[in-house]
């Protein structure tokens, strides 16, 4: 697999982050609900050493509850506050502001013996691209948050946004990159969609899915398509066919139902491969984790 990045981007938006980082006292960090180590990238916790830690686990609407619990769990132990969120819908956007005053209490005291009065906290915001940064920070702040600096030549002022609790939020988020260290990793990313279908084979990526579904998710798929359990029970213990070929089998089958033929009344595989995406990126095969907590 063949996945490009833009190294001269990731070195200046790092650059960004490293210049803020003696401003803020706590790191947010949002993940994908659904991928919460695929949305990670490890930089950042060296990037913030010995600031106060909370993980956003966000998109929890569209991840399998069971599994995001368990992904609490899972940062809890490694010391960092979670909160899980819906930025779209704002489930537990505003409740982070009391997660952030507890993660940094340790501070506020320190400032109350030394006398130190209603010094703001200060946040950045920070994730790979497309895990909901913008959407959180616009339901954090609502409509009252204006931007400046987005006019050629006007140049961008370091912004803080104030919050309730006597929290800044500094207002460009930092955008990390994903760190492609695998295919596993390379693939979650684009199911989620956050790697573009410019740079990657979508039905390779959409029978890869295909195949984490029906090991995993099986009903999902057969619910969304009405497929007939059975028939695809057979197709998936067809002794004749090798693994790949039984996956193929069931894509054809949602193929037919969904109407994707081409001429000569084949299936076209490509537009099968394009319908079975958009569902899984929507949401519309239901609450899925592609990633279960170790
Ligand atoms: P950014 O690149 O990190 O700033 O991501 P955006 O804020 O632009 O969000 C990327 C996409 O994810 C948009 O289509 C958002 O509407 C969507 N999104 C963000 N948060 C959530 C969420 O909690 N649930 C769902 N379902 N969609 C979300």
């Amino acid at each position: 697999m063949d996945f490009q990045w833009y190294p001269g981007h990731m070195t200046k938006a790092k650059r960004m982050m490293q210049e803020n980082m003696k401003l803020i006292d706590i790191m947010i960090e949002l993940v994908d609900a659904r991928i919460p180590l695929s949305s990670r990238n490890p930089d950042i916790d060296q990037l913030a050493a010995n600031k106060s830690r909370l993980i956003l686990l966000n998109k929890t609407d569209m991840a399998d509850e069971r599994v995001t619990a368990q992904w609490e769990e899972y940062f809890k132990e490694k010391g960092f506050y979670v909160a899980r969120t819906n930025a779209r819908s704002g489930k537990g956007v505003k409740g982070t502001q009391a997660i952030v005053m507890d993660a940094c209490k340790e501070k506020l005291e320190r400032d109350r013996k030394r006398g130190i009065k209603n010094r703001p906290i200060r946040a950045m915001i920070a994730g790979i691209p497309n895990v909901g940064k913008s959407t959180f920070i616009n339901s954090l702040v609502g409509k009252a948050c204006t931007k400046t600096g987005n006019k050629p030549g006007v140049t961008k002022q370091k912004q803080w946004i104030r919050l309730a609790n006597n929290i800044e939020l500094l207002d460009t988020p930092g955008v990390l990159w994903p760190k492609l260290g695998s295919d596993e990793v390379s693939l979650n990313l684009a199911y989620t969609g956050t790697i573009k279908s410019e740079v990657i084979d979508e039905t390779e990526v959409a029978y890869n899915l295909t195949k984490f579904l029906l090991e995993n998710y099986r009903e999902n798929v057969t619910e969304r398509y009405k497929l007939n359990q059975e028939d695809v029970e057979e197709m998936l213990a067809n002794d004749e066919l090798e693994e790949n070929e039984k996956v193929v089998e069931v894509m054809n089958y949602i193929g037919r139902v969904r109407g994707a033929v081409q001429r000569g009344n084949t299936i076209d595989l490509d537009k099968t491969a394009r319908i079975i995406l958009t569902d899984f990126r929507s949401g519309n095969l239901g609450r899925i984790t592609l990633e279960i907590a170790k």
